[in-house]
């Protein structure tokens, strides 16, 4: 028999080729497996009938029974709905239909009994079911027996071609008959007695068919803890499968690339996080393991010096070093830092971006070829073919969301031995979102501001208060200070948000006049040495506003700007907003941040605007956002994949999380290929994931 887990559905009984198509368009179902782990999202007791006089506020679903006794469409034609009136012997109540109405309005017969099922909403003082799930009692099979009823998500196309939540769990069900003593057990014996859980096939059946409430929750606390700890697992397993196989340079001089720097280029004491942070990387670079390392510091805790002192260790040891940055604008940016902390170190230092002509771009890739450029800073360009190294031992990223996977791992490639790799980010992800996303790789933390740093005061203002905005710009601008206006750019509304910035940028054209001021703007829509040119008017004083929109969002470094202002401030996540806010109090004068917004908030927008004012802790912020928002719209997660969970959460569920994690590293320590006969278990159901994932593993 061939691997039944990965047998397509088209050859489950009562599917076939067309179902299976449209199971695998519509909710991306394609074999047992899946199907399988297409879990209810929704339990309904079935053997518990309101009446209809029971229904309270505080109820979310219920199900009744009853009588339609009345059909009626009411509405003008662009607000028509159906209402049908269900009435049992306690009252009446009106089920609504605002879509399918004309399938709806002849299907009901007035002299049998229905069940319904669906959540209450209070309409004008008047309960109401919209949209409500409804069959003919005579119709409701119980083939399934229990109690609790499993509801599979669905699609309306799914619906009209007969495979809604009913038809879904009769195949579950076939599949389970066919699958029953076919489910491999994939947890040690030891790992479920000591737990308590389970066997994974009792799980499987359950979380579908649930008996009762008490088995459901079994079911979902195996299976739960089951996604989690094969994601650690894998990662775990990846990570030391790469540190055996992989030597890494290995760098044990400390000489006078570092020394001349500490002792003549640096002008202030490192902060007690980084001196941490730097000890964790020398510690890699002696190890002879390649280093994989994510940086995580809040923008301005000084992560640029970290990298470079990394850059100065491996120069130490005679080998060459690149930094690569998402944009020009930053990759100049660091170029130009960089060279100022390189003063008299005797560094051949080059920049490489889109923009440098053919006959320059030439000359770079000899000189790394040749060894003579020690350090190239640059942009996406880095990592062309054409460029080649003599001997490429440290690469730095900065802000890796903006790198796609393989972009980076073209990276690791261009040496025999691979560069050690430091990715920073200055977008705190909450810790066990990072357990996750980035599993592999060895975490540091920079958690201490420098000194003297100010905290950027920050307020909300509805728009109403602009005129005191810029005034209060007036004021800073003639104290010698300078200020972003920022406008949400959003892809959906493209036209209308450049339209909502010109509007702006005219508006503080009249209200901020030459000569006493000048105005920059900065928008996606124009050419990029138009942008630059802006970008540097503004960096060179030369300007006092800069308009803009998200595009300044990363990196930049402007010490005199002092004020932003965010407009449309409800339109951005958290994440941006802090982003954003990092863009000031970079110097050491007081730094402001107004949040600007109309009246009309949604609550979600309101506590964001709350967390920003109250807050400045960007790993405090980046929780918020977690719960807010849900892992899977945060930025850089979308394309992994490794977020879909089905079960667990990365909130809700931390402590199950942690111990996963650590239980996977105890046992690969143990048993690094898990070759021993209790983790054969854990080994083949790797296998079978790695099977239906085999991109996976490139992340990090
Ligand atoms: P990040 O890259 O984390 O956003 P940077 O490395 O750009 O932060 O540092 C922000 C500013 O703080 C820079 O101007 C840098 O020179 C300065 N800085 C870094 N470390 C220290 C320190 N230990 N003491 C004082 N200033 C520092
Ligand atoms: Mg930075």
């Amino acid at each position: 028999m061939g691997n039944l887990p990965d047998t397509s559905l088209e050859y489950l009984k009562g599917v076939g080729p067309k179902r299976a198509s449209l199971l695998r368009n519509e909710l991306g179902l394609n074999n047992f497996n899946d199907l399988l782990h297409y879990f209810p999202f929704r339990y309904i007791d079935k053997s518990r009938f309101y009446k209809i006089i029971e229904i309270t506020n505080d109820l979310s679903y219920v199900q009744l029974k009853g009588k339609i006794t009345r059909v009626e469409t009411v509405g003008q034609p662009r607000s028509k709905r159906l209402v049908a009136t269900l009435t049992d012997n306690t009252g009446k109540i009106d089920l609504v239909w605002f879509k399918g109405i004309r399938w709806y309005k002849d299907k009901f017969n007035p002299n049998i009994e229905y069940i319904v099922y669906g959540k209450p909403s209070l309409f004008n003082n008047k309960f109401n079911i919209p949209h409500p799930d409804i069959e003919p009692v005579s119709e409701q099979d119980d083939i399934l027996g229990d109690t609790l009823h499993g509801y599979y998500s669905t699609t309306e196309k799914l619906k009209s071609k007969g495979l809604a939540s009913k038809q879904i769990s009769k195949l579950v069900k076939t599949l389970l008959h066919k699958l029953s003593g076919h489910i491999p057990e994939n947890l040690s014996v030891n790992i479920i007695r000591s737990l308590g859980f389970i066997s994974r096939e009792e799980a499987l059946i359950n979380i579908h068919f649930p008996r009762d409430q008490k088995i459901l929750q079994k079911a979902q606390a195996r299976l739960k803890f089951d996604e989690l700890f094969f994601i650690q697992l894998r990662l775990l397993k990846y990570k030391v499968n790469r540190n055996k196989k992989i030597t890494g340079h290995k760098f044990p001089v400390v000489g006078k690339y570092l020394n001349n720097f500490f002792n003549n280029n640096l002008s202030f004491e490192l902060t007690n996080a980084q001196k941490k942070v730097i000890k964790e990387i020398r510690a890699d670079l002696g190890s002879g393991r390649q280093m994989n390392r994510l940086l995580q510091g809040d923008v301005g805790s000084g992560k640029t010096l970290v990298a470079v002192m990394a850059i100065l260790i491996a120069l130490d040891n005679g080998y060459q070093a690149c930094f690569m940055a998402p944009t020009e604008i930053l990759a100049n940016q660091h170029y130009n830092t960089i060279s100022r902390l390189f003063q008299g170190l005797d560094i051949n230092l080059n920049l490489l971006t889109g923009s440098i002509k053919p006959a320059e771009r030439k000359d770079i890739h000899e000189s790394l070829i040749n060894g003579q450029l020690h350090v190239l800073v640059g942009t996406h360009a880095l990592i062309e073919e054409k460029v080649r190294f003599k001997n490429l031992g440290m690469v730095i990223i900065d802000e890796q969301h903006r790198f796609g996977v393989a972009q980076r791992a073209r990276l690791w490639y261009k040496n025999i031995i691979p560069p050690h790799i430091l990715v920073m980010t200055a977008t705190p992800i909450p810790r066990t979102l990072a357990m996750t996303l980035y599993g592999d790789l060895d975490f540091s933390i920079i958690d201490e501001m420098p000194p003297g740093r100010k905290s950027v005061k920050t307020y909300h203002f509805y728009d109403s208060k602009r005129l005191k905005m810029f005034g209060f710009l007036k004021k800073q601008i003639r104290e010698g200070r300078q200020v972003y206006i920022v406008y949400p750019l959003i892809k959906e509304s493209e036209i209308l948000d450049l339209k909502n910035l010109m509007d702006g940028y005219e508006s503080i054209l009249r209200e901020f006049p030459l000569p006493e001021f000048a105005v920059s703007i900065v928008h996606g829509q124009m050419k990029s040495a138009d942008k630059d040119f802006e970008m540097q008017r503004f960096i060179n004083g030369k300007t006092q506003i800069m308009v803009a929109t998200t595009v300044i969002e990363v990196g930049v470094d402007i010490p005199n700007a002092s004020v932003m202002i965010i407009e449309n401030a409800e339109r951005f996540g958290l994440s941006q907003l802090h982003q954003l806010r990092g863009r000031v109090g970079r110097g050491g004068d007081q730094s402001y941040c107004l949040l600007m917004s109309g009246y009309k908030l949604t609550a979600e927008a309101k506590k964001r605007l709350e967390t920003m004012v109250q807050s400045s802790d960007g790993f405090e912020i980046a929780e918020t956002d977690l719960r807010l928002r849900g892992p899977g719209d945060l930025q850089g997660t979308q394309q992994s994949g490794i977020l879909d969970l089905k079960l667990a959460n990365l909130i809700k569920d931390e402590k199950i999380l942690k111990y996963a994690r650590n239980l996977a590293m105890e046992i690969l320590e143990d048993d690094p290929e898990l070759e021993k006969p209790s983790n054969i278990p854990l080994l083949r159901h790797l296998e079978q994931i790695n099977k239906n994932q085999p991109n996976w593993a490139s992340i990090g």
